[in-house]
């Protein structure tokens, strides 16, 4: 049943030059944000666009301190404020101590440590927190459920670790990276160096990475599948999800592919 769940994902922004989404609690409006490295702008935008208030934020969790992901807590947050709006922000403790920009916003936010197998409730929604595997100081993915709904949550990761297999199993909507296209990246411009490390164990993963993993994730309830943090450079929108599309047609599987964009919001219900 498309469109039944009692949980909506928001994807605000994604890509390497930036990223946030949103979890809706569809039953009160509340939402769980994840990540903040875009602008205000895109940000309120987003939001309106997708008919959310951003003033029902009522946390934020990160997955890992890289600009991308944490440049706009400072402008976000202050917009918040002004809103009426204080969500805490919650993530690991080695995290927040190699973020500028969480330090930035201190005076701004309450801020929480978690752990990965830690379990959080917010906005009505239970959290479950596994690790990833990134050249970050440390990397978080998320299972979110309410009421049986589930949605899973994993971007910047060189490989899905078995905690993140194991978190990702049943869900009704999964948001997974598909950065690269691996013959894309080699040919690509960017130096040897960079090339090695996107493509590595604590670096992106690919489409047929993004692509295997959905393979073995695959259930009846399985209903949406949304391509992350796809590369501008080493990637298209389309490559990804036709890669998606043509394991689902060979499986017999009816779930929906969609692409989620660096600069415009996408809902997926
Ligand atoms: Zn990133
Ligand atoms: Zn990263």
């Amino acid at each position: 049943m498309a469109g039944a769940g009692a949980l909506g994902l928001i994807v605000l922004g994604s890509g390497s030059k930036g990223n946030a989404a949103v979890v809706v609690n569809r039953a009160t409006g509340a939402g769980v944000l994840v990540d903040c490295g875009i602008s205000k702008r895109q940000f309120m935008d987003g939001c309106a666009q997708a008919g959310f208030d951003p003033a029902r934020i009522e946390g934020t969790l990160l997955t890992h301190e890289h600009t991308d992901h944490t440049k706009g807590f400072g402008v976000v947050m202050r917009g918040l404020a002004k809103l009426g709006c204080h969500p805490p922000l919650y993530a690991s403790a080695k995290v927040r101590a190699a973020s500028r920009p969480l330090a930035e916003i201190a005076d701004l936010c309450e801020q929480r440590s978690f752990t990965a197998q830690d379990a959080l409730a917010i906005a009505g929604v239970q959290v479950h927190i596994f690790p990833t595997s990134h050249d970050a100081v440390e990397s978080f993915g998320f299972r979110f459920e309410l009421d049986g709904d589930v949605v899973g949550y994993m971007t910047d990761t060189g490989l899905v670790t078995g905690a993140a297999h194991e978190a990702l199993g049943g869900v009704r909507i999964l948001a997974i990276e598909a950065n690269h296209d691996l013959a894309m990246l080699h040919e690509g411009p960017y130096p040897y160096a960079l090339k090695r490390r996107i493509e590595g164990e604590r670096g992106h993963l690919s489409n047929d990475q993004g692509t295997q993993e959905v393979a073995s994730l695959l259930h009846p309830g399985l209903e949406r599948i949304v391509c992350m943090h796809i590369s501008e450079t080493n990637n298209t929108y389309g490559k990804p999800v036709r890669a998606m599309q043509a394991m689902l047609d060979q499986e017999g599987c009816a779930a929906q592919v969609s692409a989620a964009k660096q600069t415009r919001a996408l809902s997926v219900v």
